[in-house]
C-alpha cells in the first residue's frame, strides 16, 4: 500500500481528470485506504453526513402548543376573571395553560425522539475496501480516498468519481429531478459539463438502477453535491395517521360545536333562571373546558410513539407512519422465500452431471465432509465431469467463505456461498484464473457469466444460474468420460424435476471454450453454443418460526402467499412443509406474463404459490389480488422490487439482504429479514389501532360527564357541582395518568384470532357510541346526585364538590379497567392485573387526589376541603358499580352478538 499520509489535496474538478490523477491528489489507489488512514481524515474532515436542517427552536416549539381553541377559550376566561377580580381563578387558569403546554411539550418531544430513534435505525451501509479488504462500513465512516463498491439498489453513499462501471445506471433525481437514470461510464468529460452530463461520477444520494461499480471517494457531506444543493433526501415524518387526522379534525368541529353550545347555554340560564351574569360566565366556561377533549391528540400521539417504538424492538421498523394502521387490516401476505421463509443458510448436497451423481456431505458454509459416489467418497482428480462442475460454480462467483473464531460465514451471497463451501470440500483451488469480463446476476436473467482465461485452459466463457436459462442457451452437454454430445434436454428437466421436489434449489453450470485473445463478454455470447456441464441441488433449510407465523396469520384471517424467483417444484415442496399452497401446483412466471388480467386475478384467487418470478410478475399480482378488494402487503429485496412495494398497501422491505431501494421504496423494513416479524408486526398494527381507539373511548365519557353536570345544572337552574378549575383538574389529572396507561396496553387475547379489521370501518362505530353516551351519563348523573344529596342532607358547598371531583375521578379510574379491553371481559385476575402502568397510574391518581383534598393550598386554589374518611366508600363504590355496569353491558352485548 501506498504511502498514504494525510496530506491529501481537495480534487476541484474530478469529472474532468483520469482516475490516477484523481488517486494521486487523494494519497490513495486502487487497494483503498488503511483504517488508520481513513480514521485520521475522519476526524478531520467530520463524518459524511449533510448537515442537519435547522430545527425549529425549543421556544418556539413551546409557544406552539398555545396556538389551540381551548387555551384561547382559557385565556379569555383567565382575563374575564381577572376582571371580575376573582385573581385566585385566574392564577388557577393561567396556571392550567401553562402546565398544559408544558405537557404537550414534553409529550411531543418524547415522540419525536422515538421517530428519531427509527430514522438512526435505517442508518445507510457502504461496501469500502479498507486495508485492501471490502468491508461494509457505516456510510457515515467514508472519507475522500475510501474506494467504494456500488451494485443495483444501492444508495451512492458519496460524490464518487468511477474507476469501473459494467453496464452501469444510476437515477439521479434526487439531483438533477430527472427520473430516467443514466448510464454511467468511466471517461473523464469535459470541466464545464453540468451535475448531469458528469458521466464518470456517482454521486451522493443518487440511486443505482442497475449494474455495477466501484469508485474512488472524491467529497463527503457537505462537500458532495447534494450537500451543495443543502437538500434532504430522508422525507420528513409527521406523527399522524389517518385515525389520529381523522380525531383531530373530529375534536376541532366538536370544540366549535362545544363553543356554540356554551353561547346557547349561557342564554338559557339567563332566560330561564336568574343565575347572575358572574355565575353564567363562569358555568359557561367550565362547559367549554369540561367537554372540550383536549386530551386527546396528545394522548393518540403517544400511543402512536410508543406502538411504532415497541414494533421495532420487535425488529419491524416503520418508515411511514400510515402503515401501522393499515397492517391491521392486511388480508393477504405475498412473501418472498429465501431468506424470508427460509433460513438462507445454503448447502449443496447433491450434484448431477452427464457421468452420473454425487453427494455432499455436512451443512452449513463449514467445508467439512466429503463427496460420495453410490457410496464411495471420490475426489476431482478421479472424476473430471465433477472437477469441471466444481470449477464453474467456484470460478464464476463473486463470494467468498471466511472462518471466523470457528464458524464459517459468506462474505456475499449465500447461494454462491454454498458453491465455495462446495469447492473446499472437493479440495478444488481458484487459483491461476484471471476473470477479464463479467455479466453481473440479476434477478430478470437469473444467470451470471464470467469470461475467465486460466493457464492450460486458454479462455472460456463459464456460466451459471436457473436450469432452465442455461438449458435454453446449450445446444449441448458434457457427457460420459468428458465426451461432448447433443443436449438430452428432458433427461435434465427430469432432474431438475427430482431434486425440486425435494425442496432443493437447482443450479445449473455450462461452459464454452472461445478465442484465447477475448477479451469482453456479451449477451449474444451466450447463446445456444454453451455446452450443459450438470447441477447441484441446494438445501435451504424452513425457518420454524416462519411456519408457527404462517399458521398464526391463517388463524388471523390472513393468506399468505409465496412468490419467488427459484423453481417451481423447489417452491410447492418448500410450500408443503411450510403450510403454504397445501401441495398443489405452483404458478409459474411464465403463466403470469400469459395471463389477461382478468385470468391473473383468478389465479391470484386460487394459488399461494408463485415461482420463477420476476420483479415485474409482482407488481401485477399485488394489482391483481386489490382489484379483488384485498388489503395487500408484500416483501422485497430487490432494486426491481421498488414499483411493487410502491403499490402495495404495506411494502415491506428486507432490512439485511434488501438494497436501499426497496427500503426507500418502503413502509416497513425488517431488521432481521424473517417472516415471523411481519406476523409480528401486523400483531402490533392491530394493538396500536386497538389502543388508539381505546384511548378515545377512554377519554371522551370524561368529557361527556363533566359537560353533562355542568350543562344539567344550568338548565335545572342548580348550584354548580363543579368549578371551572376543578373540571380543569380533573382534566389534567387523568390525562397525564390514566389516559397515558392505555399506550401501554399489551396485545388483547385473541387479537390473532379475529378477522382483519375492514378499512372502511368508522373508528366511533355504533358501539363506541353507545358505550360513551352510556358512560358519560352514569358519571355524570351519579356526580349531580351525589351533589344534590350531599347539599340536601347539610354538607356544605366546597365539600360537596369535593366529593363531586372524587365521584368522576373515581369513576374514570375504574372505567381505565373496562377500556382496556373494547369486547371482551376485563375480570378474572390475569386480566386486571396485566399492564402494570394502569396499576401505577391508579396509584399516582389517587395520591393526586389526597393532595386536592387534605392540601391546604389546594383548598385556597382549587376550592377543595377536607373529607372525613367516611365520606371515601361513596366515590369508590360508584366506581366500582361503573366498572361492573360496564362489564355487564360487554356481556349482555356479547351474549346478543
Ligand atoms: P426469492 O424471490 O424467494 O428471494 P430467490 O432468491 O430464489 O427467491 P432470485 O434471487 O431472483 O430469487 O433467484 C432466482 C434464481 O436464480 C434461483 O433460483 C437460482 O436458480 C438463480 N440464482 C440465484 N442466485 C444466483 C447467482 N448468484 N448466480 C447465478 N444464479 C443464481
Amino acid at each position: 500500500m501506498n504511502n498514504k499520509n494525510e496530506e491529501f489535496r481537495n480534487v476541484s474538478k474530478p469529472h474532468a481528470l483520469p482516475i490516477d490523477a484523481i488517486l494521486a491528489d487523494l494519497r490513495s489507489d486502487r487497494d483503498g485506504l488503511s483504517s488508520d488512514a481513513a480514521a485520521r481524515r475522519l476526524e478531520r474532515l467530520g463524518p459524511n453526513r449533510l448537515p442537519e436542517p435547522p430545527k425549529e427552536g425549543q421556544l418556539k416549539r413551546f409557544f406552539k402548543h398555545f396556538h389551540d381553541t381551548l387555551i384561547y377559550i382559557l385565556i379569555a376566561a383567565g382575563a374575564v376573571t381577572a376582571v371580575l377580580g376573582h385573581w385566585v381563578d385566574t392564577g388557577v387558569i393561567l396556571g392550567v395553560v401553562v402546565i398544559n403546554a408544558i405537557i404537550g411539550f414534553i409529550q411531543e418531544g418524547k415522540a419525536e425522539q422515538a421517530l428519531e430513534g427509527l430514522r438512526k435505525m435505517l442508518s445507510l451501509q457502504a461496501h469500502a475496501l479498507r486495508d485492501g479488504e471490502w468491508r461494509e462500513t457505516d456510510a457515515e465512516q467514508l472519507v475522500p480516498g475510501d474506494i467504494v463498491r456500488l451494485r443495483s439498489g444501492d444508495r451512492v453513499p458519496a460524490d464518487l468519481r468511477l474507476m469501473e462501471a459494467i453496464n452501469l445506471r444510476i437515477e439521479e433525481s434526487a439531483l438533477t429531478g430527472e427520473s430516467m437514470p443514466t448510464a454511467k461510464n468511466t471517461e473523464a468529460v469535459r470541466d464545464d459539463a453540468g451535475v448531469g452530463d458528469r458521466s464518470c461520477m456517482a454521486f451522493s444520494g443518487t440511486l443505482v438502477a442497475a449494474g455495477r461499480g466501484t469508485g474512488v471517494v472524491v467529497a463527503t457531506g457537505a462537500q458532495t453535491e447534494l450537500g451543495k444543493i443543502d437538500r434532504m433526501i430522508s422525507e420528513v415524518q409527521t406523527l399522524a395517521t389517518p385515525l389520529t387526522r381523522q380525531m383531530d379534525k373530529f375534536g376541532r368541529t366538536l370544540s366549535i360545536v362545544i363553543v356554540g353550545m356554551a353561547a346557547l347555554m349561557f342564554l338559557t340560564g339567563w332566560v330561564l333562571h336568574d343565575f347572575s351574569l358572574d355565575e353564567l360566565f363562569i358555568a359557561a366556561i367550565g362547559f367549554a373546558v369540561a367537554a372540550i377533549p383536549e386530551g386527546l391528540p396528545a394522548i393518540l400521539t403517544i400511543t402512536l410513539a410508543i406502538g411504532v417504538q415497541r414494533m421495532a424492538r420487535r425488529k419491524a421498523i416503520t418508515r411511514k407512519l400510515n402503515a401501522v394502521e393499515t397492517l391491521g387490516s392486511v388480508t393477504v401476505i405475498c412473501s418472498d422465500k429465501t431468506g424470508t421463509l427460509t433460513r438462507n443458510e445454503m448447502t449443496v448436497v447433491h450434484l448431477v452431471t452427464g457421468d452420473g451423481r454425487y453427494d455432499a456431505e455436512g451443512s452449513g458454509y463449514a467445508p467439512r465432509g466429503g463427496i460420495h459416489r453410490e457410496g464411495r467418497q471420490v475426489t476431482i482428480a478421479d472424476h473430471e465431469d465433477l472437477r469441471r462442475l466444481v470449477e464453474i460454480f467456484a470460478v464464476c462467483n463473486d463470494s467468498a467463505i471466511v472462518e471466523d473464531n470457528g464458524q464459517w460465514r459468506v462474505i456475499g451471497e449465500p447461494t454462491e456461498g454454498a458453491l465455495k463451501t462446495l469447492a473446499k470440500k472437493a479440495g478444488f483451488s481458484d487459483k491461476g484464473y484471471q476473470r477479464l469480463a463479467v455479466i453481473p446476476f440479476e434477478s430478470e436473467n437469473k444467470f451470471m457469466a464470467t469470461l475467465t482465461r486460466s493457464s492450460g485452459k486458454g479462455t472460456r466463457i463459464l456460466m451459471k444460474g436457473a436450469p432452465d436459462r442455461l438449458l435454453d442457451r446449450c445446444a449441448r452437454q458434457a457427457g460420459k468420460n468428458g465426451r461432448e454430445e447433443p443436449l438430452d434436454r428432458s433427461f435434465w428437466e427430469e432432474q431438475v424435476d427430482a431434486l425440486g421436489a425435494r425442496g432443493l434449489r437447482v443450479l445449473a453450470a455450462a461452459i464454452r471454450e472461445v478465442e484465447e485473445e477475448k477479451d469482453e463478454l456479451a449477451m449474444e455470447d451466450l447463446d445456444r453454443e454453451m455446452v450443459f456441464a450438470g447441477l447441484v441441488g441446494i438445501i435451504d433449510p424452513p425457518r420454524p418460526e416462519a411456519i408457527a407465523a404462517i399458521k398464526t396469520c391463517r388463524q388471523a384471517g390472513i393468506r399468505v402467499i409465496m412468490i419467488t424467483g427459484d423453481h417451481a417444484g423447489t417452491a410447492a415442496a418448500i410450500g408443503q412443509d411450510m403450510g403454504i399452497g397445501s401441495g398443489r401446483e405452483a404458478v409459474t412466471g411464465d403463466a403470469i406474463e400469459a395471463a389477461s388480467d382478468e385470468e391473473l386475478g383468478r389465479m391470484a384467487g386460487e394459488s399461494d404459490i408463485f415461482a420463477r418470478t420476476s420483479p415485474g410478475h409482482k407488481l401485477r399480482l399485488v394489482q391483481a389480488l386489490q382489484a379483488r378488494g384485498e388489503v395487500v402487503a408484500m416483501t422485497g429485496d430487490g432494486v426491481n422490487d421498488a414499483p411493487a412495494l410502491k403499490q402495495a398497501d404495506v411494502g415491506i422491505a428486507m432490512g439485511i439482504k434488501g438494497t436501499e431501494a426497496t427500503k426507500g421504496a418502503a413502509d416497513i423494513v425488517l431488521s432481521d429479514d424473517n417472516f415471523a416479524t411481519i406476523e409480528r408486526a401486523v400483531q402490533e398494527g392491530r394493538t396500536i389501532y386497538d389502543n388508539l381507539r381505546k384511548a378515545v373511548v377512554f377519554i371522551l365519557p370524561t368529557n361527556g360527564a363533566e359537560g353533562l353536570v355542568v350543562l344539567v345544572a344550568v338548565v335545572f337552574g342548580l348550584e354548580l357541582p363543579l368549578t371551572p378549575v376543578q373540571i380543569l383538574w380533573v382534566n389534567m389529572v387523568t390525562a397525564v395518568t390514566l389516559a397515558l396507561a392505555l399506550a401501554f396496553e399489551p396485545s388483547e387475547p385473541g387479537l390473532m384470532s379475529r378477522p382483519p379489521r375492514k378499512t372502511d370501518a368508522p373508528i366511533l362505530d355504533a358501539l363506541f357510541l353507545w358505550r360513551i353516551a352510556f358512560v358519560s351519563t352514569m358519571i355524570g348523573l351519579a356526580t349531580i346526585a351525589v351533589f344534590i344529596v350531599q347539599r340536601r342532607l347539610g354538607m356544605d358547598l366546597p365539600a360537596a364538590r369535593t366529593l363531586a371531583v372524587n365521584t368522576l375521578v373515581f369513576g374514570q379510574l375504574f372505567y381505565l379497567f373496562n377500556s382496556r379491553f373494547l369486547h371482551e371481559s376485563s375480570l378474572g385476575f390475569s386480566r386486571l392485573f396485566a399492564n402494570r402502568v394502569a396499576w401505577l397510574m391508579a396509584g399516582v391518581l389517587t395520591m393526586l387526589q389526597m393532595v386536592f383534598v387534605y392540601a391546604p393550598f389546594m383548598h385556597s386554589w382549587f376550592g377543595s376541603a377536607s373529607q372525613s374518611l367516611r365520606y371515601w366508600p361513596v366515590p369508590l363504590g360508584i366506581g366500582l358499580s361503573v366498572f361492573l355496569a360496564v362489564e355487564a353491558e360487554k356481556a349482555l352485548l356479547s351474549r346478543r352478538t
